[in-house]
């Protein structure tokens, strides 16, 4: 498959975590798909669209009530956020997602985070993009807030340089204990140990700390991962009736639904992890100038957290792909952590 042009703006190169650095760590092959072909699966999942529903209620808490309790209005307010994501995204009538069961979990959620701990940052000016659309004004609360910032610029002899920018958006920046944080608000099927083992080696959220230290010069600490578990509840949560309820306590399920966990970054951290994505990024123009990506060979990445979107092109004949590639089983991939929504 002839790769297309690099997806340049003005000259310039725009990478992200979850569509640039996450598929360069897990496949070449993958990047080439998402990042270059720009094609993802046709039909959202409904995992990422109950996770991006939670995400702007938790948006609308922190940005309307800071580290408060949330009066009543809240829930009107986002039961308008949670009909209009569920009529553009309707729940299949066998998935336990509905827009009720997140309705729950976020007030099971705000009662456990009743009153926060930590200061919201707040813009110390008024911020805009460059082109007269404002992004945060004085005193509004840094919640979602996008970035742009300058990696590094790819050089190759005899030819245009390419500056590589660092793009993303962070959930909120948070001040406890007098120090400074990043909190990533994150929807996952299983809390436990081997989740935070990997979440201390996240790429994403160092190169969140980077990029706010390198926005503000203000040293960040470290980050928070605000994980909330997001699993097909067991019948007697759902209040229906279940043999082994009167040994349940839906107050224990509930107490292990949330958790949070904090990690501190220091500066040679974020100096290797700058390094990390900067070899990455060299590794991947090396490979598009001859022409192709490997694909993951061991098969891990192919079924490591269930199957890949890819992997009914990677199992066709070399010369199948492009047709499936371009079937109605995928779409263009219009995303963009700067956009809107
Ligand atoms: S199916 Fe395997 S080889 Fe193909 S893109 Fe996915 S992870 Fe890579």
């Amino acid at each position: 498959m002839n790769l297309p042009p690099l997806p340049l703006q003005n000259g310039s190169l725009f990478i992200d975590n979850s569509l640039w650095v996450e598929s360069i760590d897990s496949c070449w092959r993958l990047l080439q798909y998402r990042a270059l072909f720009r094609r993802i699966p046709a039909g959202e999942s409904m995992a990422l669209s109950f996770g991006g529903c939670g995400h702007a209620c938790l948006e609308h808490r922190y940005r309307k009530y800071q580290n408060a309790i949330v009066p009543d209005e809240y829930y009107q307010e986002i039961s308008e956020i949670i009909t209009k994501q569920y009529e553009a995204h309707p729940c299949p009538i066998e998935d336990w997602r509905t827009s009720n069961w997140l309705m729950q979990v976020l007030k099971n959620y705000n009662q456990r985070y009743e009153l926060e701990d930590f200061e919201l940052l707040k813009a110390k000016e008024t911020v805009s993009d460059g082109q007269g659309k404002v992004i945060f004004k004085e005193g509004d609360v840094l919640v979602e807030m996008p970035f742009v910032i300058p990696l590094y610029v790819h050089e190759t002899l005899g030819e245009a340089s390419i500056p590589v920018f660092y793009i993303g958006k962070i959930d909120l920046v948070v001040k406890q204990d007098n120090m400074l944080f990043v909190m990533d608000h994150k929807f996952i099927s299983q809390l436990g140990q081997s989740f935070f083992l990997r979440a201390k080696m996240l790429s994403q959220l160092k190169g969140y700390v980077w990029a706010f230290s390198m926005l503000t010069g203000k040293l960040v600490d470290g980050y928070i991962i605000n994980a909330i578990r997001s699993k097909e509840p067991p019948l007697y949560i759902q209040g229906k009736s279940d043999s082994r309820s009167a040994k349940q306590d839906p107050a224990k399920w509930w107490g292990e639904s949330f958790a949070r966990e904090k990690f501190y970054c220091t500066p040679n951290m974020l100096d290797e992890w700058k390094n990390n994505v900067i070899d990455k990024m060299e590794m991947f123009f090396w490979n598009y100038a001859r022409g192709r990506f490997p694909m993951a060979t061991a098969g891990l990445s192919c079924v490591a957290w269930g199957r890949c979107p890819f992997y009914d092109v990677c199992s066709l004949d070399l010369d199948d792909r492009p047709a499936m590639l371009s079937s109605g089983m995928f779409t263009t991939n219009e995303w963009s952590p700067l956009n809107k929504e």
